[in-house]
Parts: structure tokens; sequence; C-alpha cells
């Protein structure tokens, strides 16, 4: 299971708090209206979502920062929607809105690319996602009918049970492709959390609309404050997620940096081994075919070991990575090394360079054939793996006993396995 599918699991068991908390026996009105919640628990979401903006500025995400404000100005508003508005119908209609527009301007926010914080794009952004919000709101004010008719297509029963608008659907619908069609891998995990919290932001609109009399205000404001707790804690947890693969993962290969690898190393105990593996003549390959074919040949080497050794494999530097392998796999690291060097040998990785320059007409009528585009290469690696024993415990030993193994395997001709025990 991918990490960001663990993780959606994860946060999709949390949103379930909010649910559990309003299904539990009736709390008495004394414990919602209590001062912890309205002095100092409804500012915690306040705290959590600023301090989840100043964050995402800080790692040039300005789209998270401004979807984080949005969210801020909704919680705030649910929390005093009855200073802003007397009536219930009004209230509710607000809440309606809110509830359709919301990943409507999320999918605005995200959909367009990464700016500065000042500038024209940003302001674009900021103003388009209003939109929904102002385009309902106007719907509402020019035909209550019309605007009826299309938040809700389902009759209305005087059993219904749910509240909230038919329309929500699309809007969700479309929030969710986006998160589905996402390319960038990091901001993907923050959508899949975004995503996640639209379970409680769905719940708790329903909740406002059910609440929606004076009298049912200490319940609904409770149950406010709960939903956005459990939402800015998952955020919360997303963007630190993104601050520990900054400082983790490789940003190139995506798999654990050299840091990654020191901090293991140093927890690593007898028994264990490790393998130092090497692309072969990859300085004529970047000569021949360019850094960025390089770049790419690179990742697809360091998802292949991945798909084999799993999260054991760090990148080391350059073209180099450091398998590590822990008490009984570390009999058997050879068998695996000699695995990953057989799976590379055999497969055949795609040239794509020629087709990420933008073709002109001109390009596509004169290029040859379209498999000159796809040129196929083959990429192979040396492996050098040592074992930790009584004499040779210390990591830096025993990385120096895989790289002369490694050399050993350079010199026998590359595309090989050797151990230390053979150099001996
Ligand atoms: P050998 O078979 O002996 O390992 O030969 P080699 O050419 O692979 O070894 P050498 O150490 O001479 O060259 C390593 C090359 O790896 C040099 C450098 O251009 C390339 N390299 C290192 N890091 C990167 C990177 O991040 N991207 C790209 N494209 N190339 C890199
Ligand atoms: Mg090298
Ligand atoms: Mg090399």
């Amino acid at each position: 299971m991918s990490d960001k599918a663990r993780w959606a699991g994860i946060y999709l068991l949390f949103c379930a708090v909010p649910l559990f908390i309003f299904f539990l026996p009736p709390m008495s009105p004394a414990i919602m209206s209590h001062k912890m919640f309205t002095n100092f628990l409804v500012l915690a979401p306040y705290l959590g979502l600023f301090l989840i903006a100043i964050l995402g500025l800080q790692v040039n995400q300005t789209r998270i920062f401004w979807s984080t404000l949005l969210l801020v100005a909704i919680y705030h508003f649910l929390l005093h929607s009855s200073d802003f508005f007397d009536g219930d119908i009004p209230r509710a209609r607000a809440v309606e809105i809110i509830t359709v527009a919301y990943p409507l301007a999320l999918s605005i926010i995200f959909m367009m690319r990464e700016s500065q914080l000042w500038s024209d794009q940003s302001l674009t952004r900021v103003l388009l996602a209003l939109w929904p919000f102002l385009i309902f709101t106007g719907l509402y004010n020019w035909s209550t009918k019309v605007y009826e008719g299309i938040f809700f297509w389902s009759p209305t029963t005087p059993m219904q049970i749910f509240h909230i608008p038919t329309l929500t659907l699309l809007s969700f619908g479309f929030f969710l492709l986006l998160v589905f069609l996402a390319a960038e891998s990091k901001v993907k995990s923050y959508l899949v959390a975004l995503g996640a919290t639209l379970v409680p932001f769905l719940f708790i609109s329903q909740v406002c609309l059910i609440n929606n009399t004076p009298a049912t205000l200490t319940i609904k404001n409770f149950n406010v404050i709960i939903a956005f707790s459990v939402m800015t804690l998952i955020l919360l947890h997303a963007i630190l997620r993104m601050y520990w693969q900054k400082v983790y993962l490789d940003i190139l290969t995506e798999v654990p940096n050299r840091q990654a690898l020191d901090e293991r190393l140093a927890t690593l105990q007898h028994p264990y081994s490790l393998a130092m593996i090497d692309i072969d003549h990859f300085k004529k390959f970047n000569d021949t075919y360019g850094h960025a074919e390089g770049d790419n040949v690179l990742r697809m080497v360091a998802s292949t070991i991945k798909e084999t050794l799993g999260p054991r494999v760090y990148r080391y530097g350059g073209e180099e990575f450091c398998a590590v392998f822990t008490d009984e796999e570390a009999e058997k690291s050879h068998i695996a090394m000699e695995q990953v060097r057989r799976t590379l040998d055999h497969r055949k990785f795609h040239l794509r360079e020629l087709e990420r320059e933008k073709p002109t007409l001109i390009k596509k009528l004169t290029t040859k054939t379209p498999k000159e585009q796809g040129k196929e290469v083959h990429i192979t690696i040396s492996v050098g793996v040592a074992y930790s024993h009584a004499k040779v415990r210390e990591h830096h030993e025993v990385i120096h006993a895989a790289d002369k193994a490694l050399y050993k395997a350079k010199e026998k001709g590359r595309n090989q396995v050797i151990s230390a025990e053979e150099t001996a």
C-alpha cells in the first residue's frame, strides 16, 4: 500500500471522531458551554490553522496559505453565523452556499500553478476562489426558486435525512477528481489530507443546518469546535509530513537520503549487512544523452531497486545507493542484491527526453520515426555487499568493506554482485 493511501485511511478513521462525539449520549449544555470550550478550545483551530498557513508559506506553498485562510474564515463564520444573520433561513442558506462553494474554491486554488505570494497570479487565484461564493449568493438573491432547483435536485420530503444540498456531491466529486489527477507528489499528500477533512466538513455543515435555531446554538458551536479541531490536526500532520519529506527524502529519486541513512546506521545493531550499489558507466551515459536524461535514469533505477528492496534503500550520493539489511535478512542480502541486479539487467529503459521538448509542427513532420523518441537503453549496476561480524561491527568499517567489494565488482567487469568475503 502506498504511503499516501495509508495516511488517507488513518485520516479518515480520525475523521470519525466528530461523528462519534455527536452520537455520544447527549452531553449536558453545561459541558458544551464550559469555559474551556468557549475560551480556550475555540481558539485552538484558529491558532493551528494560522500555524499551517505560515508553515505552508515557508515551504513555498502559497496555495496552502490561501486555502488555510479560507478555512479560518469559514470557521469564524460558522461559529458566529448568528451575528451575521438574524433569521434562521438566510443563515441556513449561507451554510448551504459555503458547503458547495468551499470544495470548488479549493479546486480553483490548487488547480492554478504555484506563484509568489504577492503577484498578479496570486491575486487572480484569490479572486477566482471567491467566485463560487459570490455566484451562489447572487443566484439566491436573484431567484430562490432557481437556487433551490440547482442546489436540491432530490424532492424534499418530511423524512429527509440530509440537509446539505445535493449539489455538494458534484463539488466534492470535482475536488476529489483533482486530488486523484494531481501530479506533484508532495502537494498530492496535502491534497489527500484536505480531501479527508472534507468528511468532517460535510458533517459539520449538516449539524449546522440541523441546529440552526438560537436554542441549539451551544450544541452547534460545540460540534463546530470539535470538527475544526480534527480538521486542523489532520492538516497540521500533512504539512509536517511535507517538512519530514524535505528533511529525509531525496528530492530527485524520492528514496530516503543520506541524512536518513546516517541516522539509520547510528541505530544499527549487529548482525546486519550493507550493500553499496553503483550505476555502471553513468558518466558516459550523461555525456551521451545529457544530464536531464541521466536524472530520469537515476529515478527509474531508484524505483526499480525500491520495488524489490522496499524502504531499506537509500541514496548515498551521486549515482550510488546503499541498502541496509538487518537480523535474519542480513544473510540473504547477497541473494536479494543479485535479484535486483538481474531485474535491472533485464529491464529496458525508454528515453523520453525528446518527447518533452514541445515539438513544433515542422519538427513533428521531419522526425524520422516515433521509435527514435523512446529509444531503449540498457542500464546495469555493480554491487558490493559486506556483513557485520565480531571484528567489523562499526558501520563505517562495514561501508568501507562494501566499497572495497564494489570496487572489485567494477574491476571484474561490472554488472555483478560481490561480497566482502570474496575480496578478503
Ligand atoms: P563506473 O562504472 O566506474 O561507476 O563509471 P561511472 O561513469 O558511473 O562513474 P563516475 O564516478 O566516473 O561517474 C559518476 C557520474 O554520475 C558522474 C556524474 O555526472 C553522474 N551523476 C552523479 N549524480 C548525478 C545526478 O544527480 N544526476 C545525473 N544526471 N548524473 C549524476
Ligand atoms: Mg560512483
Ligand atoms: Mg558509476
